[in-house]
């Protein structure tokens, strides 16, 4: 384990992992797959383009490009797969407790950014919600709220960040910050709709807005009546969604608090941790060295 963490903290194995995460040498600016190695800058070899004349090196065109200290991404991965705080993450790497903070938007949010899932068969779909936080801004626009704060008034309200989970019997998952307070069935059109396979059942709790979705959406719906005290009927329960949403709310606390305008990104973080498939720091690398899909011809 020590040879292995060594081995991580290594800046030329970094170097050499990025080049091979990258693979084949294809001009991020037009495409064309020749081009001419010209000499190495910051320890990463440049390519020049032969069609457009273009020189890039392997992180162009990727969200880690002219990332400073790029040898330290790989051990600061593994603080994200184990959950660190950015002040432990900082002295684990080694740098600054600024860097560690944009590091962690910076990283999860290119690890998150492929492509949505599609779900399939019998999809759950449910709610969490988060007191909305303005944490580290500088001007708040409401009146302060004391340390570890609550909700102005009872229930859910618009003081209240909507996390929109859904997950399927396969346990793919999609986990999207859906604005704030209940969302109604416009905003399940906008944030629902596009991860639903045409053919699936979408299951829910008694709230309104999803059987008036699944008939705009054209999707085929069933409901348990959890206030009745129903809880399943058969395969009809949203005990999958909510087992994500308890897990996700307890993985929450180790941060003291997230601010809102980071929450998709807590989300995709732990939809990541939780989907348990990139493991290790090379497999985050790789994820987030990926030329995005959309941006190829
Ligand atoms: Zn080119």
């Amino acid at each position: 384990m020590r040879d292995w963490l060594a081995a991580l903290e290594s800046p030329g194995r970094c170097l050499a992992l990025i080049e091979q995460a990258k693979g084949r040498c294809a001009c991020p600016h037009c495409g064309n797959a020749r081009c001419h190695r010209s000499g190495h800058a910051n320890g990463l070899q440049r390519y020049r383009c032969i069609a457009c004349r273009h020189s890039f090196n392997a992180l162009t065109g990727t969200p880690l490009a002219r990332l400073r200290h790029r040898d330290k991404c790989l051990p600061y991965f593994q603080c994200l797969i184990e959950s660190r705080t950015v002040r432990a993450a900082a002295e684990r790497v080694a740098v600054a407790k600024s860097t560690s903070f944009r590091w962690r938007h910076r990283f999860v949010a290119a690890v998150r950014r492929e492509e949505p899932p599609t779900l399939k068969s019998i999809v759950e779909a449910d709610e969490t919600y988060v007191l909305e936080s303005q944490k580290g801004s500088r001007h708040l626009d409401r009146p302060p709220r004391k340390r570890g704060g609550r909700a102005a008034c009872r229930g859910i309200s618009q003081q209240h960040e909507c996390v929109l989970v859904a997950r399927d019997r396969g346990a793919t998952t999609h986990a999207v910050h859906a604005g704030r307070g209940e969302p109604d069935a416009e905003r399940l059109l906008r944030y629902l709709k596009p991860v639903l396979a045409r053919d699936a059942l979408l299951v829910s709790d008694g709230a309104a807005a999803y059987p008036r979705f699944a008939k705009l959406a054209g999707i085929s719906h069933r409901a348990i009546n959890v206030r009745a005290g129903e809880y399943a009927r058969g395969a009809i329960h949203v005990n999958g969604v909510n087992g994500w949403h308890s897990r996700f709310k307890t993985w929450l606390r180790c941060f003291c608090g997230v601010a809102s305008r980071y929450l998709a990104n807590y989300a995709g973080w732990q939809m990541i941790l939780d989907a348990a498939v990139l493991t290790i720091p090379e497999h985050w690398l790789r994820a987030a060295v990926a030329p995005l899909q959309q941006e190829r011809p």
